[in-house]
């Protein structure tokens, strides 16, 4: 309704998550994880939501079952409905949906290639403003900024640095970068939203015995560094081929 809460004030919390089509069958990638966040966010909000994390799953699951689209793009979202037209958003009633859809490649480059993206001129919401812990709609706003500015610009994506100037984050994606065969990421006190692709990737190299360290990284580090990637349900991992127009290691992708 256009007199809902979600509509007028951006109250609603919601996840982005894939089903893939390996020859075992329709695989929902990290379905506990992502309906755990999507409750961690409405917590946030202080939304009351009527399903467990595994009743989420259970309703996704089905909803895959009777739609019969695999791969696909799954969107649960829980929203402040039609109530009350104030601020306030106890009086409004919490609705929850599950959509999905078809969707491919969301950066639209073949990974061997990579992106070409740029910092961006808007800086990712600060700590305590809101939080980027949760998965809400209105942070899209941020979101949107970044990535308007970088499509008109001529790049893939915009990767934003924090209140203090560190990177924190791109409009949809996690970053990686690789520097001395060390792999880096910005630590969750940099304004970035705990990615589920970024958990699978660091889990992946401890297995491999790369290096991992999660720490503040300086806007510059993109630019010396040996290789950058994205991550992200959306991206999954996508490289990083320049930025600012200043190649990344040799501008293809590395090893890692
Ligand atoms: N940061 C932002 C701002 C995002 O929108 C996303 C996509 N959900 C990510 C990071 C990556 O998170 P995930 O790997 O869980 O999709």
């Amino acid at each position: 309704h256009v007199m809902s809460h979600v509509v007028n004030y951006g109250s609603s919390v919601f996840e982005g998550i894939r089903c893939y089509n390996p020859p075992s069958g329709p695989a929902i990638f990290r379905a506990q994880e992502h309906m755990q966040r999507l409750l961690d966010s409405a917590k946030v909000y202080r939304i009351d939501v009527d399903f467990s994390r595994d009743e989420l799953v259970t309703g996704m699951v089905e909803l895959l079952k009777h739609n019969g689209v695999a791969p696909c793009y799954i969107r649960p979202i829980v929203l402040r409905g039609y109530g009350e037209a104030g601020v306030n958003p106890f009086n409004s009633p919490t609705e929850v949906y599950i959509c999905n859809y078809p969707w491919g490649k969301y950066l639209g480059s073949d990974a061997e290639q990579g992106v070409d993206v740029c910092v961006s001129s808007w800086t990712r919401i600060a700590p305590n403003t809101l939080p980027a812990m949760a998965k809400s709609g209105a942070n899209y706003m941020n979101s949107q900024l970044i990535k308007m500015e970088a499509i008109v610009n001529g790049y893939a994506e915009g990767i934003a640095l924090d209140a203090e100037g560190y990177i924190s984050e791109g409009s949809g994606e996690n970053v990686f970068v690789v520097r001395n065969g060390v792999l880096l990421t910005a630590p969750l006190g940099n304004s970035v939203l705990p990615g589920i692709t970024r958990d699978s990737v660091l889990q992946i190299a401890r297995e491999l015995g790369i290096p991992v360290v999660e720490q503040g990284i300086p806007r510059e580090m993109l630019y010396i560094a040996e290789e950058a990637f994205f991550t992200g349900t959306a991206a999954e991992v996508t490289a990083i081929r320049s930025v600012d127009k200043i190649s990344v290691g040799k501008g293809v992708m590395g090893p890692i």
